[in-house]
């Protein structure tokens, strides 16, 4: 994976893209953004558990599934938000979030390491990469500080934030220029 905040981050950049007015929307449109984007490493706790790594329920596995996106995003879209507090439709909420929660495999298939994920799951149990895959994948665990963190932590503000700052100023300008017609 890399790590789980620049998750969070690429997925609030979406969301600034997502919606004409993303500083009107509440508080709670954010803290789920971040949280979807990250949810899908809750599988990492099988490792505790001695829970195989490429099972269906293993790192990269069911959770990190279109099925699982679209069921996080059915869930989160329909439930969480009340009538007119986002501007935004309920199938619009559901595709935003099944999206931001898909970001997260999309982005763990490009690392350079570790398995692929589970996109086709419970369907099927193969692992997909992208064909390039220059993320440097993060340890699983927490030994952050060392030099590969450092290593790991460069690979991700080349490849994950600034691709994220990108989005969040293309949709900023986009907004600018509509604005002013
Ligand atoms: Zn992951």
């Amino acid at each position: 994976m890399p790590s789980i905040f620049s998750h969070a981050i690429f997925a609030s950049a979406v969301g600034s893209a997502y919606t004409a007015e993303p500083m009107e929307m509440p508080v709670r449109y954010w803290a789920l953004t971040a949280a979807c984007a990250m949810l899908p490493d809750v599988d990492a706790i099988g490792f505790a558990f001695g829970v195989r790594y490429d099972s269906m329920l293993g790192h990269r596995g069911l959770t990190h599934s279109i099925a699982f996106a679209l069921l996080v995003g059915l869930a989160v879209g329909m439930f969480a938000f009340g009538r007119r507090t986002t501007g935004l439709g309920k199938l619009q909420l559901v595709l935003y979030f099944a999206l931001v929660t898909l970001s997260h495999p999309m982005l763990d298939a490009m690392t350079n390491g570790g398995l692929g994920v589970a996109l086709l799951a419970p369907f099927s149990a193969e692992r997909y990469f992208f064909p390039l895959r220059p993320i440097e994948v993060s340890p699983i665990g927490m030994q952050f500080f060392s030099e590969r963190g450092l290593e790991v932590l460069v690979s991700e503000v080349i490849w994950v934030w600034l691709p994220a700052l990108l989005i969040y100023m293309t949709a900023r300008m986009y907004r600018a220029v509509k604005s002013e017609k």
